[in-house]
């Protein structure tokens, strides 16, 4: 982390050096967010939209390739819904998404068409990343769209959503768009400058910090509870985001889109926002998938062997299994503990859970003689196991 006090001269040259990458990336996440697209006000603002088009076009000319995450529907389905107060239940708020996502897509319609660039509309939920098949098909959606030049506009699909399945705030939604398409930038449109040590609107003494270095606990405390800075989900779900988006490889600018040419500024070698950086050594998508996955109950315990073996880079095999919890289909993403009760690895299982409870503490050669087929050797291929050191001081939810 670095903040912006005298003796950062250091800090300051560093900033310029992973500015430069900043500038030079080439496949683009931009999140832009209710308060900007409405101004505070009822409705979009379609002039705003208009010119951020327009940047984003700018950028498209230099061979860069864009996807856009908005929120908006909400906003601007609100008003159509004639209630003359505010959305009081879940099912209005999804009624107010059905009403505006049309409304939100014709103006990035008008907008970029009238560029010579055309959009294309994708909505997701949390099913649609978690789910191996469907995210592999989102992705070669979003790839495809970006190949063809054209820029994919994203949403939440909130209309069918419900709370265990929502991403929830499209901070969360951006870095995971990041994550599908192997953007190298993520840039959250906010209505704050960047990241403060404390909340700006309370803390007077609050001090900028343009660079991130690493997402660490401190970080995380610096942006405090759920909606205490900004925006729907507040600077957590910003920080949450970059901490996602650093695993993929994907540098974060957090910068307030209330300025004359947010993104255009981005890319115009001075620094502006805060940067978060992103890790060096990130991990292949496969395994970022593994990640991110939702896990359900199903955990294996490990012997000292099995650990071991783990650690050191190898399959996990069915004789170092001590016990099995939770239902599971094959296929399911597990979690791995050691013997001292800690998690060790996150891995997708050959077996379903009764079958794995079968064949616990057997060599592979029994296996024929217990489940009555022949499975694959390993439990969990090495290719689809994630240490948990790999990604961790903060597992994602
Ligand atoms: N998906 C919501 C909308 O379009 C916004 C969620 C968010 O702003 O985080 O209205």
């Amino acid at each position: 982390m670095m903040e912006s006090n005298a003796s950062g001269l250091m800090n300051e040259t560093r900033l310029r050096q992973e500015w430069q990458a900043v500038v030079n990336a080439r496949r683009i996440v931009i999140k832009i967010g209710s308060n900007l697209l409405t101004g505070g006000g009822e409705g979009l603002r379609p002039e705003w939209i208009a010119a951020r088009a327009a940047e984003i076009v700018g950028l498209m000319a230099t061979g860069r390739r864009v996807v856009v995450v908005t929120s908006g529907a909400v906003a601007a389905g609100r008003p159509r819904l004639k209630l003359n107060r505010p959305l009081a239940s879940v099912q209005e708020k999804q009624a107010a998404a059905a009403a505006g996502q049309g409304v939100l897509m014709r103006h990035y319609e008008e907008a970029f068409a009238a560029l010579g660039v055309y959009v294309a509309q994708a909505l997701l939920t949390r099913d649609d990343v978690e789910n191996r098949q469907r995210y592999l098909n989102a992705r070669d959606t979003l790839k495809t769209l970006l190949e063809l030049g054209l820029v994919p506009v994203v949403n939440e699909n909130d209309t069918v959503m419900t709370d265990e399945l929502k991403f929830g705030d499209n901070d969360t939604l951006s870095a995971n768009v990041a994550d599908l398409v192997d953007a190298d930038l993520l840039i959250l449109l906010s209505d704050i400058d960047g990241l403060y040590d404390s909340n700006p609107r309370l803390n007077p003494d609050a001090r900028f910090v343009p660079l991130v270095e690493q997402v660490t606990p401190e970080v995380e405390a610096m942006a405090g509870g759920v909606g205490s800075q900004v925006g729907k989900g507040g600077m957590a779900t910003k920080i949450k985001a970059a901490r996602m988006a650093a695993r993929s490889g994907c540098r974060m600018v957090l910068t307030n889109g209330f300025r004359d040419h947010p993104i255009s500024e981005v890319f115009g070698h001075e620094p502006v926002g805060t940067l978060f950086l992103g890790q060096e050594h990130h991990l292949p998508a496969r395994k970022r998938w593994i990640v991110n996955a939702r896990v359900g109950r199903g955990e294996l315990f490990l012997d000292a062997g099995a650990s071991a073996a783990l650690l050191a880079g190898k399959s996990l095999l069915a004789k170092g299994i001590l016990a099995v919890t939770g239902e599971f289909a094959r296929g399911a993403v597990v979690h791995c503990q050691d013997p001292k009760g800690q998690e060790l690895a996150k891995g997708i299982v050959n077996y379903n859970s009764s079958d794995l409870a079968c064949i616990a503490g057997r060599h592979s050669r029994q296996f024929e003689g217990v489940l009555g087929y022949l499975g694959a050797e390993e439990v969990i291929h090495r290719d689809n196991l994630v240490l948990t050191r790999e990604f961790c001081f903060m597992p994602l939810k």
